[in-house]
């Protein structure tokens, strides 16, 4: 990117709460169910029906405002955003404007968790959250020249996570996506599903000389719900911004679309500001009291937060920040490495490294996860206690961890299918090695004679003749008696 230029970022990120029913009304939230099959008449925008606040909708959006260290407001209240389209029944969204439930938090994002050093983290604040309710979902395609509109989506409660202007690059707003993503998940909020529309983003996009204070226009780039178009839409449009400067131009406030195909983005409509909305407050909801006990009972079920378990897997187990990152990236994953470390006798350093290269990298081959791994916890377990008992090599578990993966059986079942047990008894590798040595004698000499490097030609022999089975060990220590 071009150095004179400083790209600005904040974003705007809508999380689906996972609440069974909408924010309210009592219809169901389940995705992908038949158009229109839970949309009452209260998502519908019937004449003189009235919302119901739903509860859980409230208790989650908390949850989230601790684990960011936000304020909590004592009072907040619900307000009307009017504007016309139709996906939206009522004419207005149920959102919320002066008093958002949750104000200044913020969220420590870690720029390279491949280092050890502090300074790699960066502190992304995080202006509010409101909770608001979701729109329809337009249609276009196989309705013979019409569009249709499933209200299924229509009152499902969604919480807005503004962040601050903060980031100052594609990837750092990946980065931020990716902690948050994370955390939602974590905290048990939502499903985080981005191809559902569960996590979806809005990006406010300026760039300004470096060195500037003053902030440039913006453009906003409306619902991105991948990673990578997240990244390749903000790099683009960073890149049209200063181009459109460069060439002496003003950038003109506006929302655009990012179209993936062809990986750029293009005017949607002249920006609106805030007044355009014509905010109110709601009559229909009363001002909600958010009372200390009760935002103190919801802390006390707080889960473990990803950055403690991080640290913690760092301490306890002494995995290097690198791997305690990895596996404590999502829950399924820490379980998974949890569960293996507490049911082997091996170090959970050990378990670590089978989980990051062998098990994952396994995985990634078929572009399958954790939570479809054909080996269990327990069963890693089992075979990295095969190693440490010595029943069987490193070298030969690897084998045994492959036909594990295929599904052949537990580690013991193979190792004894296929008589891969480890030799360990002292006289049958005396024997081999006096055989082995009987038969090179001019290596023998040539060894004795200060040729010390042909030590790993013996070794080899061994394996062989042992088909990788000898106890490498033993090996090195017996044939050190025998060369002398
Ligand atoms: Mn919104």
């Amino acid at each position: 990117m071009n150095k004179k230029w400083e790209i600005i970022i904040g974003l705007e990120v809508h999380v689906q709460l996972a609440t069974a029913s909408k924010l309210f009304s009592g219809s169901a939230t389940a995705y992908g169910r038949k158009q229109n099959s839970q949309a009452c008449i209260i998502d519908l925008g019937f004449p003189g029906v009235l919302p119901t606040l739903n509860a859980e909708a409230i208790r989650l959006a908390i949850k989230l405002g601790l684990a960011i260290n936000g304020k909590i407001a004592e009072q907040t209240s619900f307000a009307r955003k009017n504007y016309f389209y139709p996906d939206l029944p009522k004419g207005y969204q149920i959102s919320q404007h002066q008093d958002p439930i949750i104000k200044d938090g913020y969220l420590n994002i870690d720029l390279d968790a491949k280092d050890d050093a502090i300074d790699a983290i960066k502190t992304i604040h995080i202006t509010h959250a409101h909770l608001e309710e979701d729109a329809g979902k337009l249609m276009h395609e196989n309705f013979h020249g019409f569009s249709g509109i499933d209200f299924n989506r229509a009152g499902i409660p969604l919480i807005e996570i503004v962040s601050a202007p903060d980031l100052r690059s594609a990837r750092e707003a990946v980065i931020y996506l990716k902690t948050l993503h994370n955390l939602v998940r974590y905290l048990g909020i939502s499903d985080g599903n981005m191809q559902e529309g569960s996590f979806r983003c809005d990006a406010n996009v300026s760039v300004r000389k470096c060195g500037a204070q003053e902030l440039g226009t913006r453009t906003e780039i409306k619902n991105l719900n991948s990673f990578r178009f997240i990244e390749r839409a903000i790099e683009f449009e960073a890149a049209r911004q200063i181009s459109v400067l460069e060439s002496r131009n003003k950038i003109i406030q506006e929302t655009r679309l990012y179209d993936a195909e062809k990986n750029e983005t293009r005017a949607m409509r002249s920006k609106e500001e805030s007044l355009d909305y014509r905010y109110f407050p709601d009559p229909d909801l009363l001002p909600l009291v958010l009372e200390k006990e009760y935002v103190e009972e919801i802390r006390s079920t707080l889960p473990e937060l990803p950055w403690e378990k991080c640290a913690r897997f760092h301490t306890q187990y002494e995995l290097s920040k690198y791997d305690a990152n990895i596996l404590s990236a999502n829950l399924k994953m820490a379980k998974y490495f949890e569960e293996t470390a507490e049911n082997t006798n091996a170090s959970a350093k050990t378990a670590a490294n089978w989980i990051i290269v062998e098990l994952l990298g396994a995985l990634n081959k078929y572009d399958s996860e954790i939570s479809a791994s054909p080996i269990s916890a327990k069963q890693l377990a089992e075979l990295l206690d095969k190693i440490h008992d010595q029943t069987i090599s490193g070298k030969i578990a690897k084998e045994v961890f492959f036909s594990m993966f295929n599904g052949e059986g537990t580690a013991m079942e193979i190792i004894e299918k296929n008589g891969l047990k480890q030799i360990t008894d002292d006289n049958v590798l005396t024997k081999i090695i006096d055989d082995i040595l009987a038969a090179n004698q001019n290596a023998v000499k040539n060894y004795q004679a200060g040729k010390t490097q042909l030590f790993g030609f013996f070794v080899g022999q061994v394996m062989q003749v042992t088909g990788g089975k000898a106890s490498p060990k033993q090996v090195n220590e017996l044939l050190k008696n025998k060369l002398g």
